[in-house]
C-alpha cells in the first residue's frame, strides 16, 4: 500500500499565501487567514472537482485539507506541531508526499519540530508559504505552492524522491530542520546557513541527492510528545544576572536554549555562572547556540566558555535557533531524565547538526597526594536509539575533568595526568601513549569556584578510546591533593 500510494495532500494551516485584507473595501486593513478555497481557486490547471492538477505534461492527484480556522503562523502552537504531525501520519499510506502551507513567520520552527517527530520518514513533506498573498498580483506564492507540489509528487513524476522534512521557498530546496527565516520582506525570505540547499528550482527542479538523507529501513513512526516547559534567551552585554535567574527559577522549567556569542561564550561573573550551575544541578538542561547567523559553537576553547561546559551547559554546536528550540522540546518530552536528555541533545537525530558528542561519563574521585592514582570506572556510554558512535567518523577526542579543587580547599596549584584503561593502576604509569591521554595544570583559587581541565587528546590515544566499551579513567596528581566532581571523554563525531 505504501509504495504504491500516489499524489499528494495538500494541508493548509493558513499565513499569508491564504490571507486577505480583513475589510474587503479597504486594501490596507490587516491581513487575516481565509479559507482554504481562496487558495486553491487560484491554483493553475487544477482540477477541484477531479481532485487533481496537471503538472509537467501528466497530472497528479491532489487532495486537500484544511485547519479548522487557519492561523496566522505566529499563533501556531506545539500542539498544531502534534496536529500535523497527527494528520500526516494517518495519510502517509495514502500518498506520495505532503505539501503544508504555512505562514512564513514560525515555518522555520514546524518544519524543524516535525523532522523531529516523524521518525523513518520515507516521503517528501514539504513545508511552504508566501510573502505576499496569493490573491495579490505580483504575488510569490503560485510559484511556491506549484513547485513545492511538483517536489513532492516526485514519484508520480519521475524526479527524486526527497525523504525529508523540507522548505521549499522560492528557487530552493532546504532541509526543514537546517532553515532559518533571513528576511521579513525578501521573497527568498529562507536559509540554511550551515547546510547546502539541497534542490535549486530554476528552468528545471535539480535535487542533489547526495545531501538527501538514506531512505528509511522501518516504517513510519511519529513520537508525538514536546516538552513545553522550555524557554530561549538571547543574552546581552550587560544583561541583569537577575533576569537570567528569574527565568532559570521559572515554575517547572524544564530547559533553556541560551543564544550565546561568537561560539558560545557568556559572562563569566560568578553570579550569571552561579545562576547557571545552579539550574543545572536542579536538573534544568541548558543547550547553548551561537546568535550569529552561521557557523558552530565550540565550548571550551575560550575561557569564557568553558565555565559553562564546567557548569553542565550543552554545546548546540551549529543548530538554528528553531531546530535548537524544537530539538530541547523533543528531546525533552522522550526522555526527562536530564542527563540522558543532555547527551542525546548532543548527538545528531535528523540531520540538523554537522557534527554529533557521544560523551563516556566518569564519576568524581580524589587524590591524596602526589603518585597516588585512584582509578574510577566510567558508566555505560550513551548510546541513543540505534545511533551507533561511527569510530571512523571520529574528529576529536577531548578530556574534560571538571569541578576541580585542592582537597582542603586553599588556593594551590592544581596539576594532572590522565590515562585510560591502565593494565594495571600502577603509582608512576609512564606518560606516553596509548594509555596516556595528556598533562593539564591550573590555578585553583576558592573565590574563583572550581576550575576545568580539558585537553584534545591526541591521535595515538584517541585509537584506543571506543564509544562503545567500558573504559577506565586514571587521574595522577603531581602538585597539591586534590579533588573532581566529574570528568568526561567527549567524542565529536561527523554527522552522517
Ligand atoms: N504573519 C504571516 C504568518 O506567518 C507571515 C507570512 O505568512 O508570510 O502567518
Amino acid at each position: 500500500m505504501t509504495n504504491d500510494a500516489q499524489g499528494v495532500l495538500v494541508i493548509y494551516t493558513g499565513g499569508t499565501i491564504g490571507s486577505l485584507p480583513e475589510d474587503p473595501q479597504d486594501p490596507l486593513s490587516p491581513l487575516v487567514p481565509k479559507k482554504l478555497d481562496e487558495v486553491m481557486s487560484r491554483l493553475p490547471n487544477y482540477d477541484a472537482a477531479n481532485s487533481r492538477i496537471t503538472l509537467a505534461g501528466s497530472w497528479v492527484r491532489l487532495a486537500t485539507h484544511s485547519w479548522e480556522t487557519p492561523v496566522d503562523s505566529s499563533n501556531m502552537t506545539f500542539g498544531d506541531w502534534q496536529s500535523l504531525a497527527t494528520l500526516i501520519e494517518a495519510n502517509y499510506d495514502s500518498y506520495e508526499g505532503f505539501v503544508v502551507l504555512h505562514g512564513t513567520d514560525t515555518l522555520a520552527y514546524t518544519a524543524s519540530a516535525l523532522a523531529f517527530m516523524l521518525d523513518n520518514l520515507g516521503k517528501p513533506v514539504v513545508l511552504t508559504g508566501s510573502q505576499r498573498p496569493i490573491a495579490e498580483t505580483r504575488s510569490d506564492a503560485v510559484q511556491n505552492f506549484v513547485t513545492a507540489i511538483e517536489i513532492a509528487a516526485a514519484k508520480s513524476l519521475g524526479g527524486v524522491v526527497v525523504p525529508e522534512v523540507c522548505v521549499f521557498f522560492r528557487d530552493h530546496l532546504l532541509r526543514g530542520c537546517r532553515t532559518t527565516k533571513l528576511s521579513a520582506n525578501a521573497y527568498g525570505a529562507f536559509s540554511s546557513p550551515n547546510y547546502p540547499y539541497f534542490g535549486h528550482a530554476g528552468e528545471h527542479i535539480r535535487i542533489l541527492e547526495t545531501l538527501l538523507r538514506p531512505l528509511p529501513d522501518g516504517p513510519l513512526r511519529v513520537r508525538h510528545e514536546l516538552e513545553s516547559n522550555i524557554a530561549s534567551l538571547d543574552i546581552f552585554p550587560g544583561m541583569s544576572t537577575a533576569l537570567l535567574r528569574n527565568i532559570l527559577t521559572t515554575r517547572g522549567l524544564k530547559g533553556l536554549v541560551m543564544q550565546a556569542f561568537g561560539i558560545g561564550n557568556a559572562p563569566t561573573t560568578p553570579e550569571f555562572l552561579d545562576a547557571i550551575a545552579d539550574a543545572v544541578e536542579d536538573g534544568k538542561v541548558i543547550l547553548d547556540i551561537t546568535q550569529c547567523r552561521s557557523g558552530e559553537v565550540d565550548l571550551g576553547l575560550y575561557e569564557v566558555s568553558a565555565g559553562l561546559l564546567a557548569r553542565g551547559v550543552i554545546s548546540g554546536l551549529d543548530l538554528t535557533p528553531e531546530a535548537a528550540l524544537t530539538k530541547l522540546a523533543f528531546v525533552l518530552g522522550q526522555e526527562p531524565d536530564a542527563d540522558r536528555a543532555a547527551d542525546m541533545l548532543q548527538i545528531d537525530l535528523k540531520g540538523e547538526q554537522s557534527k554529533s558528542i557521544f560523551n563516556i561519563h566518569f564519576p568524581g574521585g580524589e587524590v591524596a597526594g602526589e603518585g597516588e592514582a585512584p582509578v574510577s570506572t566510567n558508566q555505560a556510554t550513551p548510546m541513543v536509539e540505534g545511533r551507533r558512535y561511527d569510530p571512523t567518523k571520529l574528529q576529536k577526542a577531548l578530556l574534560r575533568v571538571m569541578g576541580l579543587k585542592t582537597l582542603d580547599g586553599s588556593a594551590g596549584k592544581i596539576t594532572l595526568r590522565a590515562f585510560l584503561d591502565l593494565p594495571e593502576a600502577g603509582q608512576h604509569p609512564p606518560a606516553e601513549a596509548p594509555h596516556f591521554l595528556g598533562e593539564g595544570s591550573k590555578m585553583y583559587h576558592p573565590a574563583g569556584g572550581p576550575e576545568s581541565i580539558f585537553f584534545e587528546i591526541d591521535d595515538a590515544a584517541r585509537q584506543f578510546v571506543s564509544g562503545s566499551s567500558s573504559h577506565a579513567l586514571t587521574i595522577v596528581s603531581l602538585a597539591e591533593p586534590m579533588r573532581w566532581a566529574k570528568a568526561n571523554i567527549a567524542l565529536v563525531v561527523a554527522a552522517s
